[in-house]
């Protein structure tokens, strides 16, 4: 199939930009990507879709997502954090079934495609949830994904005993058994579309010794590892008074940096914590609209970057965000540095969407594979329609994409070479039942879980 007549960027080592360019996809991969005349000469007879008026990116790649969070959006609007966890969103997981699972997984990949993701990293699913039955959702869906299962040895939250849920306790051993069985039964299922993770909890919920023997399995299974790390001021404080160390110098203590590690957050480091990062080529997940609505803070992504730490983005999740809509969290990675740093030239738009792309890829290990449009990379690509009043006039598409689209001006989605979104139509997954199943789970978990919830205001 050739796609001709768009706007292809490319995010390839030259960072070109083709106008009435033209992609040549065969057995799921580029075969060819160069200007439309090129590709009509040298492909006369092959079957074309047309794109003028268009912009091709790579698919994008979220770096942060939690599946089960997508059935409870907007469940703790306002709160601190430690309410947020302790009294709504660890009571409702609590209480969710495998079905719940499986339904949060389907509203939540729904979103990330119908929004331009190809690509995410699910960084803590719950033993409850059910991971044969979201794996299988990946799988049907199309999307790629790094699932990882949460390890744990302590049910606490920093400081905060009983803090959790019981709904919400694992077992060291368990979870550690459990997580190397999924990662022998899935990884590399769907031609290489689903990778299987370590996903422990932040520290406090797990033992430095068990953060240790994670990065050894990591090691020796060639397996990715993500954590939640200093999120919130107070997770600074705690290791400092606990373990006497900054944050990533007790991730370097216990074995969490490295290639196959993403930190996710990263919002209170300092000169010493980046110098860490960067030497040991350890990927941030950073989320700016998640830290902002919890006023956990803004992560010093401008310096990371400069440093030569591998920064990517997150969206996180529905209680937090509360979309999973990354093209519309790509400006705030850019607007927020801005503020911060009272210099509107820092994390410039080209900056962040090598975030969202070429840097995500790396971050999951697979950039050989996926995250630019380069030939004999796998075909994962995503079209904008520009012909609307908020993106009229568009002088430059990186521009137009990052500060001024929303997830709802991708028309079509290709992964793999197969076509995943056509005319925002989903045809790999069934809309209807997806909305309706997870607005009548939600209800029920709601229930189940005894948590009040309304509105502020009075509703007739
Ligand atoms: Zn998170």
């Amino acid at each position: 199939m050739i796609y001709e007549h768009g706007l292809l960027v490319t995010m390839d080592a030259q960072r070109r930009v083709i106008t009435d360019g033209a992609l040549a996809v065969r057995d799921g991969r580029f075969v060819a990507v160069d200007k439309a005349l090129a590709l009509r000469e040298r492909f006369p007879a092959e079957p074309r879709t047309h794109l003028r008026g268009k912009v091709v990116t790579p698919g994008l790649i979220n770096t942060h997502v939690h599946l089960a969070q997508a059935m409870i959006r907007g469940c703790a609007d306002d709160l601190e954090l430690l309410d947020w966890l302790g009294k709504r969103v660890w009571v409702l997981q609590g209480n969710y079934t495998e079905q719940d699972g499986r339904a949060s997984a389907e509203l939540c990949i729904l979103e990330m495609l119908k929004s331009g993701t190809t690509a995410f990293v699910e960084s803590m699913l719950a033993e409850r949830y059910g991971f044969d039955g979201i794996a299988n959702v990946v799988l049907e869906s199309g999307i790629r994904a790094a699932l990882s299962k949460i390890v744990m040895d302590m049910g606490t939250y920093a400081t905060k005993d009983d803090w959790m849920h019981p709904g919400m306790v694992e077992d060291r051993d368990t979870s550690l058994k459990n997580t190397l069985a999924m990662h022998e039964k899935w990884q590399g299922a769907g031609g290489g579309r689903l990778a299987v993770w370590f996903g422990p909890r932040t520290p406090g919920g797990v033992t430095p010794d068990l953060y240790r023997e994670i990065s050894r399995l990591a090691r020796e299974r060639n397996m990715g590892i993500t954590v939640h790390l200093a999120e919130v001021q107070a997770d600074r404080v705690y290791l400092r008074e606990r373990y006497g160390q900054s944050p990533a110098a007790f991730a370097e203590d216990v074995g969490l940096v490295g290639p196959n590690v993403l930190l996710v957050h990263t919002v209170w480091m300092d000169a010493d914590d980046i110098r860490i990062l960067a030497r040991t080529s350890t990927n941030v997940a950073h989320n700016p609209v998640s830290n902002a609505k919890l006023a956990s803070g803004i992560a010093p992504i401008a310096e990371m970057v400069a440093a030569g730490v591998n920064v990517t983005l997150g969206t996180d999740g529905g209680p937090s965000n509360n979309t999973y809509d990354l093209v519309r969290d790509m400006r705030w990675a850019s607007y927020l540095q801005k503020a911060r740093m009272l210099d509107p030239k820092v994390t410039p738009a080209e900056a962040v969407l090598e975030m969202a792309t070429i840097r995500g890829a790396q971050a999951l290990g697979w950039d050989k594979e996926i995250g630019s449009l380069e030939v004999g990379k796998q075909a994962d690509f995503v079209v904008f329609d520009l012909d609307k009043p908020h993106l009229t006039p568009s002088r430059d598409p990186v521009s137009t994409v990052v500060y001024a689209a929303t997830g709802a001006d991708v028309d079509t989605v290709v992964i793999a070479g197969k076509v995943i979104m056509q005319n925002r139509q989903v045809l790999t997954m069934d809309e209807e039942r997806i909305l309706h199943e997870a607005q009548e789970r939600a209800e029920a978990v709601w229930k189940r879980a005894g948590v009040e919830h309304r509105p502020y205001w009075p509703v007739l």
